[in-house]
Order: C-alpha cells, then sequence, then structure tokens
C-alpha cells in the first residue's frame, strides 16, 4: 500500500495540554512536596509539618503556620499561571521568592485530588476548598464547588491524594513507596538544613513519632548534626567567601552560625558559605546540597570542580559531604531556564565556582582554621 498522506493537525484539547505540563513539574511525589515546601516558606512558615502515606502517592500533606491564602483568591488558586509573586516580566530580575510561575498547584491539581484549608489573620475561621483540573470541584457529589468555612489554625494545610490516578503510566514508573518516602525524607532534610530557623516535621501516617524532627531555633551547623549525624559533624569545616572579599575564607564563629540573612547587596555581588567534611570523613559518595539563592539546586559544574578539589585530599572511592549556600544578585541568575527551576545558570560561574573551589581547598589543607567548633546546647 502507498505511504499514508501527512494527517490533519488538530489543536489539543486544554485539559490534555494542562496535564502533560503538568507531568513536566511533578514527576513524583517529592516533587510535589519541594514546590508545596517552597510555598510554605514564601508564606512565611516558621513551621512545616509533613505527613505520608503510601511514599507520598496515596497522601501527601503539609501544614503551615504562614500567612494564609486570601478566601477571595481560593477560586483561582489552582489556575495555570496564578501567582502572588509577580507580575511583570522585569520583576523576574528581582525575585526573592522560590515561586513565580503559579504552575504548582495548578499541575497538582491536574494530575492528584487537592484540598486546602487555610486561614489568613483576618480571618475569624478556616476555609476549606477542593480542585480538579485547575477549578474548584465538590467535596463530594450534590455538594457545591464553593469553599466551606471550617475549624483550621493561622496558615495553610495542602493535602495531595491518590497522586497520578489520571496517568497511570507515571504511576507506574513510580519506585516503591519506600523508595519514594526517602526521597521524601531527602527533600525535606535539605529545606530543614538551609531553613534552621524553621521546624521540620516528617512522618507516616499513623506512625506517632516522625522520622525527620527540627527544632525552629537551630543553626546551620546544629541541623547538620541533627540530621547527618555525630560522626559526620564532627568532621565538618566551615568557610564563606564573597565577591568583596579577599579570597580566603573567613573563619567561621564558634557557634557556628550562619549567615543566610546576609544578601547579595551590590551589583553583582556575590557571597557563599559553605560546611563540609575534612580528610577524616568518607563516605561512599559525594552529598553535595547546593542552594542558589535560597533554591535547592543542582548543578554539574560545581560539584565536579568540589570533587577535584577531594580528590587531592581523599583516599581514592571516599566522598564528602558538602552543603554550599550561594547568593548571587538575581539579575545575574536566569532561574527561569526550566519549569522545576533545578537547573540554574548565573553570570561569572566560573570565576564564582572557582573562588569557592579554592577556599574549600585553603580550609581543606588547613591554611585556613575554620573547623567548626564542638559545643553543648
Ligand atoms: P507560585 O508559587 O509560583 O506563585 P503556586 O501554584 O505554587 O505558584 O502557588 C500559587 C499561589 O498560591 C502563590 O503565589 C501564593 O499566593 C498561594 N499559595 C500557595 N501555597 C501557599 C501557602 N502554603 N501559604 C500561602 N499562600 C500560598
Ligand atoms: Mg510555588
Amino acid at each position: 500500500s502507498p505511504p499514508p498522506g501527512p494527517r490533519p493537525i488538530q489543536r489539543l484539547q486544554e485539559s490534555v495540554i494542562n496535564r502533560i505540563a503538568a507531568g513536566e513539574i511533578i514527576h513524583r511525589p517529592a516533587s510535589a512536596l519541594k514546590e508545596l515546601i517552597e510555598n510554605s516558606l514564601d508564606a512565611g512558615a516558621t513551621s512545616i509539618k509533613v505527613t505520608v502515606k503510601d511514599g507520598g502517592m496515596k497522601l501527601l500533606q503539609i501544614q503551615d503556620n504562614g500567612c494564609g491564602i486570601r478566601k477571595e483568591d481560593l477560586p483561582i488558586l489552582a489556575e495555570r499561571f496564578t501567582t502572588s509573586k509577580l507580575s511583570t516580566f522585569s520583576d523576574l530580575s528581582r525575585l526573592t521568592t522560590y515561586g513565580f510561575r503559579g504552575e504548582a498547584l495548578a499541575s497538582i491539581s491536574y494530575v492528584a485530588n487537592l484540598t486546602v484549608v487555610t486561614k489568613t489573620k483576618a480571618d475569624t475561621c478556616a476555609w476549606k476548598a477542593c480542585y480538579a483540573d485547575g477549578s474548584l470541584t465538590p467535596a463530594k457529589a450534590g455538594a457545591t464547588a464553593d469553599p466551606k468555612s471550617c475549624a483550621g489554625n493561622d496558615g495553610t494545610t495542602i493535602t495531595v491524594e491518590n497522586l497520578f490516578y489520571n496517568t497511570p503510566t507515571r504511576l507506574s514508573a513510580l519506585r516503591g513507596s519506600s523508595e519514594e518516602y526517602t526521597r521524601i525524607l531527602d527533600v525535606v532534610t535539605k529545606y530543614a538544613i538551609h531553613n534552621p530557623h524553621v521546624s521540620f516535621t516528617c512522618k507516616k501516617t499513623g506512625n506517632p513519632s516522625p522520622d525527620v524532627s527540627t527544632p525552629s531555633s537551630s543553626t546551620t551547623a546544629q541541623a547538620i548534626r541533627l540530621l547527618y549525624g555525630q560522626t559526620l559533624a564532627k568532621e565538618l569545616l566551615h568557610t564563606s567567601v564573597s565577591s568583596s572579599g579577599k579570597g580566603k575564607g573567613r573563619a567561621s564563629s564558634a557557634s557556628g552560625e550562619t549567615s543566610n540573612e546576609d544578601v547579595a547587596d551590590a551589583e553583582n555581588s556575590w557571597n557563599a558559605e559553605a560546611y563540609f567534611t575534612n580528610a577524616n570523613y568518607q563516605a561512599k559518595k559525594t552529598t553535595l546540597l547546593l542552594f542558589i539563592n535560597h533554591r535547592l539546586v543542582e548543578s554539574s559544574r560545581i560539584k565536579r570542580a568540589l570533587e577535584a578539589v577531594y580528590n587531592g585530599v581523599l583516599a581514592k572511592g571516599a566522598s564528602p559531604f558538602i552543603y554550599l549556600s550561594l547568593q548571587i544578585d538575581p539579575k545575574s541568575v536566569d532561574v527561569n531556564v526550566h519549569p522545576t527551576k533545578k537547573e540554574v545558570h548565573f553570570l561569572d560561574e566560573d570565576a564564582i565556582i572557582e573562588r569557592i573551589a579554592d577556599a574549600v581547598q585553603q580550609a581543606l589543607i588547613g591554611q585556613s582554621q575554620s573547623r567548626v567548633y564542638e559545643y553543648q546546647t
């Protein structure tokens, strides 16, 4: 038979487009959780409680004590491209929030059952709203879709149920619930270390005791010790470098106090702070917690540069733990590379990476003594 002729080009249905787009942002329970944690942090929460059932596939719930959502915003909350964080394109260059695309809640509503209970300080009661495919939906058959008043604390509780119920391929691509839970714990752990002033807990439903639990007034060094253990913590070094500095790591304070509050102020200025293990610590593979402007990101360039430093210090096959928080002028970062914002590129990348790698190396070879002192709390 002759080869088939061209087939007609058709416009995809809105619902198909949105479900495809959702799949690019929400890969698995842990990626949904990352978005939800970032929303809670953007809302100024000091307490974030995560509850998980069946690796987050059955249930993923996050309760925060942040600013809450105004009742009048609930109808468009889960629509695509609705956000309180960005209004003009140029806002992108001075973003201080994690979110900006207004896609996370929308995406979740396209691939899961989404319920929001929220209360602002000004509200006398909380409001509960359920969403499907970007819109309000009735909680049960016969009910209306409008938000219902209910009892609740200040802040927001987001419940995600039956993730990927309508995308069976995605569901079957997930690992078992225990591996998905491990990834969830990993995300919570990393954000807890980067936000030592916020209390985080993460537990499975029905379990009385959490698997991760941090206090709300801690330091980075304390959080690392709590979450990664004393064996690692006792081998930690600390350094900070900045564009205005002389290139040498500033010695850490005895308390291991962090300076996440130091934002890059002047044009193109930057500063970096790192906690990293010395030559006595030998892990099987590298753990790199990398935050750029408070976003958890990945950078194979930074990872390679740091591993090269450790190659000269550690025995073959041994790997370090590194926490690195880099703050750069928002103008010089392009956060808009990928919907998950995981991939970040910035100006002067090579020069900045080299300065950081140098500082780490100096501390490792002992030229800059900046041990994180042991201390009692
Ligand atoms: P984005 O974070 O990019 O704005 P999201 O879909 O993640 O998009 O959230 C949409 C909007 O919903 C946010 O801009 C914010 O106003 C509100 N929001 C989401 N989660 C919370 C929360 N936990 N507390 C307060 N407001 C929230
Ligand atoms: Mg968001």
